[in-house]
């Protein structure tokens, strides 16, 4: 399936059996990343640990490893 990346808006195909592709399907408010902004905001992240946010980030890299 084709996601667009919510930062640079660049189009990309994912396996549509991927588990994150099933879960942008399941959850709307879901966002898609691109890998390259994906890291860049993975750094980010490491300095937003106490705010709460962190939990998302860390299922997101979970799932690429799995898919
Ligand atoms: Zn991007």
């Amino acid at each position: 399936m084709r996601v667009k990346c919510v930062i640079c808006d660049d189009i990309n195909n994912i396996d549509s059996n991927c588990l994150q592709a099933k879960r942008l399907r399941n959850r709307r408010l879901t966002t898609y990343m691109c890998p390259s902004c994906h890291e860049r905001i993975s750094e980010k992240t490491k300095q937003r640990l106490a705010t709460g946010d962190f939990r998302i980030y860390k299922e997101r890299k979970t799932e690429k490893y799995l898919s």
